[in-house]
This record gives structure tokens, sequence and C-alpha cells, in this order.
């Protein structure tokens, strides 16, 4: 049977249900939400003289879910209209509408009675075939599914999300017995297409794969810290960035999570563990006390630690008071600091004699050692762990990627000394004469299964880049970007810059790329999977050669970059750009002349110019115009006007989106520009358009004229400028620049709906921008956004 999700049912509309729902909406899958039925009726209710069996009051709870999202943050939405797509109810009165819906998702609360009772009153109704999961943290999947009818169980999983849904990538899939084959094959490949997550397929046992080590890693950690006399702030100090862990490291993650939630995972392994393991997962007493106390963290204002006034206090174990928050700073840090890569730091921290290294390795060692005892009782291997705590705990390297980094041989000698006993598992690397856990062959990557090597499962659209310039190697290179075959007549540039800031160099490659492409090949795409796409043009180049006055050079550069864009543009092959992350200024600039744009989902768009002091210098205020002009229906009247008015808004504004979607609705991407919710598979989903466009028998965009608003509009555009500046939305200097950014949109001093040259609109920029850059303020801004990362409103 082929499966298809066209509607889903989310049962439990709480901290999990609603986000999960959320994500459905947020691509395009229509879902139910359903919870329990209030008893007591509120005091609003009573006030309208609503009674019990007034839908509006059955449906309140998740009704009032659903509004929530509105206002959560990181947002659940990627665009405000998604929430259109949740449909609220209650599971008593909608619990028919179940036989509709292709997959019903249970996210009611931890308790398997509850659970069980539910399950009964779905079986009754759902229309076989219907996929059902639990987003149970810890229940047995198997537990959940006895006595059930054999539809139900063929087509029963876990399906576990972790918060929020939204963002955190990892989906562990955790079939029962009962679970057919396709339905596992199915729920997994429509996890990673679909729901653009990071699958790992973990067996029925406590709290699975990611918060089985990761409870134990951070139980472990508490242990070590009471032992040796570490603070809590001193603990997160190093255990974060500097190990390539998440910046809220240890404390400051479970304050985010909340204790009490943190709790109840831990106690559900230590129910179902025994002896030495077991006693690792009884919480400290101290934590019981915070949670008496009510102190579980971000939800209540206060955990480990407490933000007073500007200062950030951390807790006290012994006394159960807050004092500063401490740091460990050691000699090795500042060692590891200078060292390059990931894996040279953790070596080095790791085996370092200071406090840095003691509490490390005492943290690592029995991490590792458990992640390997339980592979093959959790996961099949250690590809599915290691993804687990890199997708799920966002650690850069997952333990075995770790335990190769720090020497498998060189550990496991101090682990001995140390009286730990070595699982099975690493003893038969070792003596099977290997070194690490995985290893490359030819360029792919092989990990150790306990008696061999395999390689690592690699999904086609899954590209990484590093690896496939490994194994293909690149055509052309600078400093700042790379020119790769992606195979099939398609080509990659790659920016790989600090920041991936655009400088000259950047430029050099986009001509010779596209040149190339138009000569040789079928289609480019620009793309890469640094953090961010790219931040914009090189502030500090540009920053230093306005203090120097060397307006000349920066005319060239500017002059240079609007040329490579136009290059772009009007490229005879198509060139597709595939942003994620922050994609700003410049950044936005290249996508904006894209004849197609293949966004991530998490794409944050936009021209933001003006907080350091800017316009748009590379023909980002031209295109912004006509991708709005263009976006519009055939045969509505165009008010010029009006889009300038967007444009000038968005730009002054230094408007950012919040997702792709949002992009999409600020016009920086059209209809026809694609969204890929899975960003590993953003470079294979650019790759695709490029081929289809090409295919397709692409042509270059004619030249053609822009009509613009000319002094009418600039007069508008100023008035509007003005007003805000009188009610002090605006700086007399943002109305500096707002003035000059006017003049640009409106095309200068002509009149209304003239049609001008690209050229035209292109030099206008490029003085405006050129007249800015020289003024003290926009370069105290450009400055200041350099040292501090923000802008200033001077
Ligand atoms: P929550 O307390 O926010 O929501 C629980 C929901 O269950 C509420 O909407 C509540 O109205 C509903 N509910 C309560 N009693 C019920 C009953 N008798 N019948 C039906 N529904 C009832 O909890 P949550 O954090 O969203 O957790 C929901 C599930 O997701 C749990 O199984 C939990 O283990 C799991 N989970 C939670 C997290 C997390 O970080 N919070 C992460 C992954 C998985």
């Amino acid at each position: 049977m082929a499966y298809q999700i066209k509607k889903a049912a989310v049962l439990g509309s709480g901290v999990m249900g609603s986000g999960i729902a959320a994500h459905l909406a947020n691509i395009g899958i229509p879902v139910l939400l359903l919870d329990i039925v209030p008893r007591e009726l509120s005091k609003e209710e009573e006030a309208k003289g609503l009674s019990l069996e007034h839908a509006q009051v059955r449906n309140r709870i998740a009704s009032t879910s659903v509004q929530k999202l509105l206002k959560q943050k990181p947002a659940p939405l990627a665009a405000k209209k998604n929430l259109q797509l949740i449909t609220p109810g209650n599971l008593e009165d909608d619990l028919n509408k179940l036989k509709d819906v292709d997959w019903i998702i249970e996210v009611i609360v931890e308790n398997l009675d509850v659970k069980k009772s539910l399950y009964e009153k779905i079986d009754a109704v759902r229309t076989p075939g219907t996929i059902i999961s639990s987003n149970t943290s810890g229940i047995s999947i198997n537990a959940m599914a006895e006595g059930r009818s054999e539809d139900f169980g063929k087509h029963f999983l876990g399906t576990h999300f972790f918060n929020p849904p939204r963002y955190l990538k990892l989906l562990e899939v955790i079939p029962a017995n009962t679970t057919a084959p396709e339905v596992l094959q199915f729920m997994t490949e429509f996890g990673e297409d679909r729901l653009g997550k990071g699958v790992v397929i973990a067996k029925d046992t406590p709290n699975f794969i990611a918060n089985r080590i990761g409870t134990y890693g951070l139980l472990v950690t508490l242990r070590e810290m009471q032992n040796r006399g570490y603070s809590i702030g001193e603990v997160d100090s190093v255990t974060g960035p500097l190990i390539g862990r998440p910046k809220s490291a240890t404390f400051r993650t479970l304050d985010v999570v909340g204790l009490d939630t943190f709790m109840h995972v831990a106690k559900n392994v230590y129910d179902q563990t025994s002896g030495e393991e077991q006693k690792v997962f009884e919480v400290p007493e101290f934590m019981k006390k915070m949670v008496e106390n009510g102190w579980i963290g971000a939800k209540s204002g206060q955990g480990f630690f407490l933000k007073k006034d500007k200062d950030i206090l951390e807790l006290d174990p012994e006394t159960m008071e807050y004092r500063p928050a401490g740091k460990l700073k050691t000699p090795s840090q500042e060692i590891a600091k200078q060292q390059k890569g990931l894996a040279a730091k953790v070596k080095t921290l790791t085996y370092a004699d200071d406090r840095t290294g003691e509490l490390l390795w005492s943290i690592l060692s029995p991490t590792l050692l458990y992640s390997a005892q339980l592979t093959g009782e959790i996961a099949d291997d250690i590809v599915a762990i290691d993804n687990a705590m890199k997708w799920g705990f966002g650690w850069e390297q997952g333990p075995f990627e770790t335990w190769d980094a720090i020497g498998v041989q060189k550990s496991v000698e101090k682990m001995k000394e140390a009286g730990y006993e070595i699982p099975a598992f690493v003893q038969s690397l070792l003596d099977s004469g290997n070194e690490s856990f995985y290893k490359e062959e030819n360029g792919d990557l092989h990990f150790f299964n306990g008696t061999d090597y395999e390689p690592v499962p690699v999904n086609e659209k899954a590209i990484d880049l590093k690896r496939y310039k490994k194994k293909h190697g690149v055509l052309k290179s600078n400093s700042g970007a790379s020119l790769i075959d992606l195979g099939d007549g398609i080509l990659l540039l790659e920016f790989h810059s600090r920041s991936n800031a655009i400088g000259l160099d950047i430029m050099q490659m986009i001509n010779y790329s596209v040149e190339e492409v138009e000569k040789n090949y079928k289609g480019l795409v620009i793309g890469n999977q640094a953090k961010n796409f790219c931040v914009g043009a090189n502030l500090g180049m540009i920053l230093m050669e306005a203090q120097d006055d060397n307006i000349f050079e920066l005319d060239f550069t500017i002059k240079t970059f609007q040329n490579a864009l136009m290059k772009i543009k009007y490229s005879s092959k198509p060139v597709v750009v595939a942003p994620f992350g922050m994609t700003l200024g410049g950044g936005a600039e290249v996508a904006l002349h894209a004849a197609h744009i293949q966004a991530s989902m998490e794409t944050y768009m936009g021209l933001v110019e003006a907080g350091v002091g800017l316009i748009p210098g590379g023909g980002g205020n031209k295109e912004l115009y006509i991708k709005h002009l263009k976006g519009l229906p055939n045969g509505v009247t165009v008010d010029y006007q009006n889009i300038a008015s967007n444009v000038f808004e968005s730009i002054a504004m230094a408007k950012v989106s919040t997702s792709a979607e949002e992009a999409r609705e600020n016009n920086f991407l059209n209809f026809t520009d694609g969204i890929s919710v899975n960003s590993d598979h953003l470079i294979y989903d650019a790759k695709q358009a490029a081929l289809a466009l090409y295919e397709n028998g692409y042509q270059a965009p004619i030249r053609e004229k822009v009509p613009v608003t000319g002094e009418p509009g600039y007069a508008t555009l100023l008035l509007g400028a003005e007003g805000m500046h009188i009610s002090g939305y605006i700086s007399e200097y943002d109305l500096k620049i707002a003035k000059k950014l006017a003049f640009v949109l409106s095309g200068g001093k002509l009149p209304y709906g003239t049609k001008v040259d690209e050229q035209y609109l292109l030099d206008l920029e490029r003085e405006a921008f050129l007249s800015l850059v020289a003024k003290p303020k926009t370069q105290q801004r450009m400055q200041h956004m350099l040292v501090k990362g923000k802008p200033l409103r001077n």
C-alpha cells in the first residue's frame, strides 16, 4: 500500500502537540488539533453566560493553544497565515473526524494508562491504513500497542519530536514489534523529505537514544561537578561551544528544558534500570529541592541561573543561594583556542593537566563508555547514536566522533588505568588493529559495526559539500569561493569567506562561474553549507577604504559587484541561488538576481544596510522593486507608488524575514521560487531546479525598462519618512539615509511613470551608497556593527 499524508490529527495541544501541529501547518498539511474537554467554566465564559455544553467551551483548551502559537518565541509558525490550517476541537465530540485523516499523532500526558485508553477509542473510529504514532519521551511503544487491533498494530509506531518541533532537527522513529516494515520505511522517508527532519531509527528502550545518553551525560556532569568542587557557571563555561556544544552548555540547557521535565525523563530511566547505571539516574538532592522551591528554570524565571538586573547569578548547591556566575579560565583553553578544528581542540582540552582537563575527562569518559555499552541495545549502530546526539542536543560531534577525536587507543588506556571496564564493542575495534570508529575509504565514510567497517548510509539528496569536495575536488577556487562540479551539467559556486561576507574575491568567482556555465554547462547553483548563507558585503573592507577616503576604490568595488549580479541575472543559463539562515544585505542581493531561488525554510532574509548607515548598492533596491512589480497578477492597474512605498519601508526599516515563507510574503521570493523544508536537501533541490529550468528551455530575461514614480514619488516617500522622524520612530540620521533611499527608489527627478534603464537605477544606487559611506555617522555605525555585532542608532 502506498501511503500518503494529506491530512493529520494531533491529539494533545500542550507544549509539544501545539508545536507539532504548527510544524505540520508550516509544510502545508491541514491538522485537526484535539484536546480534553474542560470540566469547569472560566471566568470569561461564565461572564458570557456560556455553559459547559457550549462548543466554544468544549474546544477551549485546543483553541487557546492555537492562539498561543502566535505569541511564542521562537515562533512555531513560519508564517502567521499557517494558523488557518489548524482546526481546534476536542477528544469527545470530534473523535469521529479521525476517520478522515491519514496520520494521527498522540501527544497527550506521559501516562501509559491514559494513552492506552485513548488508543482504544481511536481504534474504534480510525479507518484501516491510517498511521498512528506516539510522541512519548520514554514509554514503551510495545506496551502502548498491546491489546489493539491487528491493523492498528501494523500502523503504530513512535515518532519522537524534540522541543521546539519546528527548529530541532531530530526525529526518533521507534517501531513496535507489530509495525509493518513499509510503514516504518514510509515514516522515515516522510520524516526526512516532508517534515525536513534528521530521522534516526531507535529501538524500544527507555528514553530511546538521545534522551538516554543526553540525560546520562547531564547527570554525570552534575555528579562530577559536586564531587570535584566546580561551580555551575564554571561547568557551563567549558561544556558549551568550547567543546562543540550549544551556547547554553549544560545548566542553561536544563533551565530552558525545565527541571520538572528533566526529572521526569531521568526518573523514567531510573525506574527501568538497575545497579550502577541506575545510580547515575538518581537526581541529586539539591535539584529535588530546586523543584520543590519552584526554581524549575526559564518557565519560572529562575533555576540554575537567575538574571538580576543585568547580572547573571548562579545557584550555589551547598547554600541554595545565588551568587555571581563564575567561569573557568585555564591555560589549556587558551592553547585550544589557537588550534584548528574542533577535534584538535577537544583532544587538547580532554587530556589537559588542569581544571578544565580534569572536568572534561571526568564527564566525557563515562559518557563515551556508556554510549558504546548501549550500541546495539538502543540503536543498530554508532551512526544512529552520533546523529541522535548531534540533531537532538545540538552537539557538533557525536560521542563516537568525539572518541575518534581524542584517540581511541590513548583514551582507552587512560580509562583502563582509572579502573573503567571497556565494552566489548570498543575492545574488538582495538583488537582488530583499528584505531577509529570511522574511517574514510575512497572519499566515502565507513563506520565500525562491531566486527567490520561498512559504508555510512547516504541519502542522495543530502549532499555533504565538505565530503563531496574531498571526493571530487574543485574546478577553481580562491580565498572567498570555490567552483564545484555537481554533475549532470550543473556547477556549484560555494562562498567560504569569513561569515561568507562578499569581497572582490567572491565577485571574481561569480564572474568566472557564470561565464564558465554559459560556455560549457547547463546551470549554476550558488549555495554553501556554512552557518549562514551570507551576512552581506565585507563591511571591514568597506570601512577601511572609507576611512582612508578611497572613494575611487569603493566606486570600483560597488561597480564590480553590480556588474557581477547583472551577470547572474542575464546569464543565458539558469542561476539558482540557495539561501538559508542569515541572508542579509549583499547576500540577499545575490539571491534577488537569480533566475530561481531555492530557499531553506529557515531563511532570514533582508536588505539591512540601513542598520549600518548605508543603502543597498549591488542592485538590491532595484531588484526588490522589480520583484514586487512582477509579483502582481496580470491585468491589475499597477500603482507604482504603492510598490515603491512597500520597498521603501522594507529597506528603510531593515526588515528581515523570520522564514522563507515570510520572505515570500515580503516579495524577496515569488511563487515560482522553491522552499526546502530539509536544509540538508537544499543543494540537491537547487540543482534539480536548475536542471528543470534548463530542460524547459531556459532563456535569459529580456532587458526591460523599469517604470518609476519620479519626483512625485520622492515627495510621498519623504513625507512618510519625515512623519516617522517627527513621531520619534527614526533618528535624524535615519532620516538622512531614508532621503537617499527615497531618491534612488523613485528614480530621481523624473515625471511619474517614466521608464528608465536598469543601469540608470544602478548608478543612482551607487552614488547614494558612496555619499553615505563617506559620512562619519555611517562609519560609526559600521564600526559598531563590526565590533559589537549589532546596529548603532546614532
Ligand atoms: P503538556 O503537559 O504540555 O501537554 C499534555 C497535553 O495532554 C495537554 O494538552 C493536556 O490537556 C492533555 N491531557 C491531559 N490529560 C489528558 C487526558 N486524560 N487525556 C487526553 N489528554 C490529556 O505535555 P508535553 O510536554 O506537550 O508532552 C506531551 C507528550 O510529548 C508526552 O508524551 C511527553 O513525554 C512527550 N514529549 C515531551 C517533550 C517536551 O520537551 N516537553 C519532548 C518530547 C516528547
